[in-house]
């Protein structure tokens, strides 16, 4: 399963209740990235100023990556993916990997938040969260960056499996419940 939005959009704290519930892992391209930075290792490196400036990281890395990740035995069961794929690349790769691993698709949900919303959570959420690119300036760019990049991955799938368009506004549980209403896994 995959689940769009754009930042601050509630992909995270989502994605991690659905997956406990669904007891599949939770990929999400972000965490990796950031704790690769944070351990220093050669992809942390590299995609440090990707992360700072809000800009994708090359999308042949974070493929790269992701086949990685799905090698592990955890992901036999399926998996939910947060953040990825981000550009058209991405998601033709992602297809690719799946037909390989014989493992389908089985749901794409976009979840839906006006951009005042975004700017101000993210805004109220970067005070806690020590995201170095929690800042309303990067924020602004991440959106930018989603418009133009990720928004092409919602018509990628829509021409086949089709997205699933749920409202992001309201409490955790609210929206947790709308997503899980329209996914039957
Ligand atoms: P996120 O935690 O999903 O908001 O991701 C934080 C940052 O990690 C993004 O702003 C990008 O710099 C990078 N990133 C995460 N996922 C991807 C991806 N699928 N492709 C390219 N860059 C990514």
């Amino acid at each position: 399963m995959i689940l769009l939005g754009p930042p601050g959009a509630g992909k995270g704290t989502q994605a991690k209740l659905l997956a406990e519930d669904l007891q599949i892992p939770h990929i999400s391209t972000g965490d990796i990235l950031r704790q690769a930075v944070a351990s220093g290792t050669e992809l942390g490196h590299t995609a440090k100023d990707f992360l700072d400036r809000g800009e994708l990281v090359p999308d042949s890395l974070v493929i790269d990556l992701v086949r990685e990740r799905l090698k592990q035995d955890d992901c036999s069961r399926g998996f939910l993916f947060d953040g990825f794929p981000r550009t058209e690349a991405q998601a033709k790769s992602l297809d690719l990997l799946l037909a390989e691993l014989k493992m389908p698709l089985r749901a794409v949900v976009e979840i839906e938040v006006p951009e005042e919303v975004i700017i101000d959570r993210i805004q109220k959420r970067g005070e806690g969260s020590g995201r170095s690119d929690d800042t309303v300036e990067v924020a602004r760019n991440r959106l930018e960056v989603y418009r133009r990049q990720t928004r092409p991955v919602a018509a990628h799938y829509s021409k086949g499996i089709g997205v699933k368009q749920v409202d992001g506004v309201g409490s955790i549980e609210a929206v947790q419940s709308r997503i899980k209403a329209c996914v039957s896994l």
